[in-house]
C-alpha cells in the first residue's frame, strides 16, 4: 500500500484554484504532486460572487490573512440575504447570519420568541438579529471585534469578485508548488479497471496521475463524460434552468446584504463589490425567452454597464456519484443547484474538506468514496430542500410561474421537516447541518410558515421574563447598531480595495 504520488486536477475556475490551494497548502513539502491543467481559451464562468460564513473558514484554513485578501479581491461584507416579494409582492425578509438572540434559562430564544408571539407580543423575530439589524441599517463590524456586545453572536461572508479569487488562490498554489498547465484537455484515457489514467492535449501532451479531480466546470469531462456517471436532474423540484448576468458601475455605497428579488418568472440578484456590482437574473425558459429577460434585467439594473450581459444555461441536479473510481467531480462539473442560497462555492470548499478527511491511497479502497458519496450527497439535498422551500411556499399565484412553483411536489424530506417544525418549531437533522437552525427559522418566518405551538417545556420560564426580554432586547439591539460605523465606511477605513493588479 503506497501513497498517491501525483494528483491531477482538470479545470481552473473557482473550483479547481480552491481545490489546488488547499492541495498545495497541505502538501507544502511535497508529499504529493499536483498539476492543474486550465484553457484561457475556455475561460470560465466568472460568476458565483456570493458566499456564507463558512468560505472564510477556507480562507483561514489556509492561513490566507483576511484583510489582505478583501483587499485584492474588492470584497464586501455579507451579513444576510434580503428577500424581496418573495412570499407575497411587497413583503421584504432576511436571512441574517449568526444567532437570533440568545437563549433564557436552557431554552432556545426562538422557542421563547413563540411563547411571545402566542401571548400577542408585538415584535418581528428579526428585531433580535444582529446581522439582520445591521444590514437593514447599511451597518458593519466585526463580530470578533465586538465582544461582549449585542452583535458579538452575528457572523458574515463576503460579496467577492470570482474572477479576482481565482488569481489570488492561484498565486497562492503556485506558491505552494502547484504545477499550472496551459491546455485544451480533446482525450481521456482510461485505465483497465476503468478509472482514470491520464489526460490528453490538443498539442498531444499527455498528463498522467494517480488520482484526478475533475473541475471542468458543466462540461464535466471525467466523471460526466468519460465515466458516464449519471445525472440525477432535479429539475422537477427546482424550475429555473438559465440566468443573465451582468457587471455594472456602483451607484451609492454597497450594502452589506445580497438582494434577492423575486420576479414574475425567477429572481434577480445584486451583489455589491467594492469596486462594481454583480447582477443577474435567473429565470425559468418555459415562461420566458433570453431576451425577454436580459430585457427586464436591463430596465432594473442600476450604474453604467461594464460588460455584455452573459446567459447562462444550467440544469438543477448532481451526479449520482461525485466520487468515482480514482476521480472525483468538484464545482459545476459534479452538480449545480441555483445560487439563490450562495452555496456552491461552499460545495467546492466541503468536497475538499471531504476529500482530505478520506484521503484514498493508491488501493482507493471503495468505501472511503462510499462515505464521501454519502456526505455529498447528504449537503446537496439539503441544499436543494432548502431552496425548494423558498419557492414551493410562495402565496403569489400572479404568474404562471410561480403557481407551477407553490404546485410543486416536495422531496419527502423537506415535507418532513416543515411537519416537524410545525408541531412545535423543532429541526430535523440533516447529514451536516449545512443549515443551522436560525436559517431554517428565518425562512420559514419569512415565507409565513410559523409552528403551530412552541415546546410546552419553555413554560417553566416565568413569562414576565420573556416579555422583559423582548421588550428590551430589541430596542437595545437598535440603538448599539446605530453607534456602528457604515458598511461603507468600515471597508474604506479596515480594508479598501487595492487596484486590481494587471496579472489578475
Ligand atoms: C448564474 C450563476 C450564479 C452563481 N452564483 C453563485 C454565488 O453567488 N455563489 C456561489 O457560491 N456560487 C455561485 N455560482 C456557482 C459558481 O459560479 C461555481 O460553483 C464556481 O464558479 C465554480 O465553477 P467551476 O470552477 O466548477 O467551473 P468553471 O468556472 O466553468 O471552470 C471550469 C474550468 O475548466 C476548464 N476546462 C473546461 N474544459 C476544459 C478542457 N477541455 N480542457 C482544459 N480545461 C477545460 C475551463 O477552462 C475552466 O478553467 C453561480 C453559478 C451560476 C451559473
Amino acid at each position: 500500500m503506497s501513497h498517491l504520488k501525483k494528483i491531477v486536477i482538470v479545470g481552473g475556475g473557482s473550483a479547481g484554484w480552491i481545490c489546488a490551494a488547499m492541495l498545495g497548502h497541505y502538501f507544502e513539502k511535497g508529499f504529493c504532486e499536483v498539476e492543474l491543467i486550465e484553457s484561457e481559451e475556455i475561460g470560465t464562468i466568472g460568476v458565483g460572487e456570493s458566499t456564507i460564513p463558512p468560505f472564510l473558514q477556507l480562507i483561514r484554513t489556509l492561513g490566507i490573512d483576511e484583510q489582505d485578501f478583501i483587499q485584492k479581491t474588492q470584497a464586501s461584507f455579507k451579513l444576510a440575504i434580503r428577500f424581496e416579494d418573495w412570499r407575497a409582492k411587497g413583503e421584504t425578509y432576511y436571512h441574517p447570519f449568526g444567532q437570533i438572540g440568545g437563549p433564557v434559562d436552557v431554552h432556545e430564544f426562538y422557542q421563547c420568541w413563540l411563547r411571545a408571539k402566542a401571548n400577542g407580543h408585538p415584535s418581528k423575530l428579526q428585531d433580535f438579529a444582529p446581522a439582520t439589524v445591521m444590514a437593514d441599517t447599511g451597518r458593519f463590524m466585526l463580530p470578533a471585534k465586538a465582544q461582549r456586545t449585542m452583535i458579538a453572536n452575528a457572523n458574515y461572508a463576503l460579496h467577492i469578485d470570482a474572477k479576482l479569487v481565482a488569481a489570488y488562490l492561484r498565486r497562492f498554489a503556485e506558491a505552494r508548488n502547484v504545477k499550472r498547465t496551459e491546455g485544451i484537455v480533446t482525450d481521456v484515457a482510461t485505465r483497465a479497471d476503468g478509472g482514470i489514467e491520464k489526460v490528453i492535449l490538443r498539442d498531444g501532451r499527455a498528463v498522467a496521475g494517480d488520482f484526478f479531480i475533475d473541475c471542468s466546470g458543466f462540461r464535466s469531462l471525467l466523471v460526466g463524460k468519460t465515466l458516464n456517471e449519471p445525472y440525477r436532474d432535479w429539475s422537477d423540484l427546482l424550475l429555473c434552468d438559465r440566468a443573465i448576468a451582468v457587471q455594472t458601475a456602483n451607484v451609492g455605497a454597497p450594502h452589506p446584504y445580497t438582494l434577492s428579488q423575486a420576479q414574475d418568472f425567477g429572481w434577480r440578484w445584486r451583489i455589491p463589490l467594492q469596486h462594481r456590482s454583480g447582477n443577474g437574473y435567473v429565470f425559468c425558459s418555459q415562461y420566458l425567452s433570453d431576451d425577454e429577460a436580459k430585457a427586464v434585467l436591463m430596465r432594473q439594473v442600476e450604474g453604467e454597464v461594464l460588460i455584455e450581459p452573459q446567459v447562462i444555461p444550467f440544469k438543477t441536479g448532481m451526479r449520482e456519484r461525485l466520487w468515482v473510481k480514482n476521480c472525483v467531480a468538484i464545482g459545476l462539473a459534479g452538480g449545480f443547484i441555483e445560487p439563490l442560497e450562495s452555496t456552491a462555492l461552499h460545495l467546492i470548499y466541503k468536497g475538499m474538506d471531504y476529500l482530505l478527511r478520506f484521503f484514498p491511497d493508491m488501493d482507493a479502497d471503495p468505501t472511503l468514496a462510499a462515505e464521501y458519496n454519502r456526505r455529498m450527497t447528504g449537503d446537496y439535498e439539503e441544499i436543494r430542500d432548502f431552496i425548494v422551500l423558498h419557492y414551493a411556499t410562495t402565496q403569489r399565484d400572479d404568474t404562471p410561474f410561480w403557481k407551477a412553483c407553490a404546485a410543486v411536489e416536495l422531496p419527502e424530506s423537506l415535507k418532513a421537516r416543515i411537519d416537524l417544525f410545525q408541531a412545535s418549531g423543532v429541526l430535523r437533522d440533516g447529514v451536516d447541518d449545512m443549515f443551522r437552525a436560525p436559517s431554517w427559522q428565518s425562512v420559514m418566518e419569512g415565507m409565513g410558515i410559523r409552528p403551530r405551538r412552541y415546546q410546552q417545556l419553555v413554560d417553566r420560564v416565568p413569562y414576565s421574563a420573556i416579555e422583559q426580554l423582548m421588550d428590551r432586547s430589541a430596542p437595545m439591539l437598535a440603538d448599539f447598531v446605530r453607534t456602528l460605523p457604515t458598511h461603507e465606511a468600515f471597508l474604506r477605513t479596515h480594508c479598501p480595495a487595492e487596484p486590481v493588479r494587471k496579472s489578475a
